[in-house]
């Protein structure tokens, strides 16, 4: 109920706020959702889903197992796409992550990204996050694929500890920072399953591979790929 209510603010927020595309402020026009049409053309798509052993599955290569791994743009720092992530993150706007993953999981799945995966599993915010943010942007790109694929989406994992704020970290400090900080209450119910794990963005991998590691911990038969809405370039 209460993410019914949530859902029906952010659209009546979308509705009273000038609607404006994130990335370039242009005011969008009556058949444009999210993105304006130019910049949603232009958008740095990865196409990792096509390139086998990728950037992003080589980030957990030699650490834990991943059948595969992609995300839909590329996230630069100072690029104006990565605008995308900040609305949606921090403004208040999970909607539009749930129909970019939307549209994301259609153009992948036309392409046999989803064949063999038998469920969605977002990761997780620690409830004291949760409770400042309001929601998951996560789960809502989670949401999202499920509607594009029909897949279901499963809160399978739980945040054991808050995330300390990472981006001042080195790549193997933010490894152990988040060793340890996930759970999975019921490791039955992925048993013999094929799962994608999905998150807003992939940086170093830290987080996805504290995930990944914990789920093949937890369940003997597993296999678990990976996806993301952003790609950060590392420099
Ligand atoms: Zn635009």
């Amino acid at each position: 109920m209460i993410e019914f209510l949530q859902n029906i603010a952010s659209d009546v927020a979308d509705l009273l706020m000038p609607r404006l595309c994130p990335v370039c402020g242009t005011v969008l026009s009556p058949h444009e959702r999210d993105l304006c049409t130019k910049c949603l053309a232009e958008l740095p798509r990865t196409q990792l889903h096509l390139r086998h052993n990728n950037v992003m599955e080589q980030l957990f290569a030699g650490k834990t197992p991943i059948e595969r791994a992609t995300g839909y743009f590329w996230y630069e720092r100072d690029n104006r796409y990565s605008q995308i992530l900040q609305s949606i993150k921090y403004r208040n706007r999970p909607m539009m992550g749930m129909r970019l993953a939307e549209r994301f999981a259609r153009e992948i799945n036309a392409d046999g990204f989803f064949s063999g995966i038998d469920a969605l599993i977002p990761i997780p915010l620690h409830s004291s996050k949760l409770a400042k943010r309001g929601y998951n942007q996560s789960e809502y790109i989670a949401k999202g694929m499920a509607r594009a694929t029909g897949l279901p989406a499963i809160n399978a994992v739980a945040a054991a500890q808050p995330h300390s704020t990472q981006t001042r970290k080195g790549i193997y400090a933010r490894y152990l920072n988040t060793r340890g900080i996930f759970s999975l209450p019921n490791s039955e119910e992925l048993e013999g399953k094929h799962v994608l794990v999905v998150d807003d963005v992939v940086t170093t991998g830290a987080t996805l591979l504290s995930c990944a590691e914990m789920l093949h911990r937890e369940v003997g038969d597993i296999k678990i790929s990976l996806a993301t809405l952003a790609v950060a370039r590392l420099e």
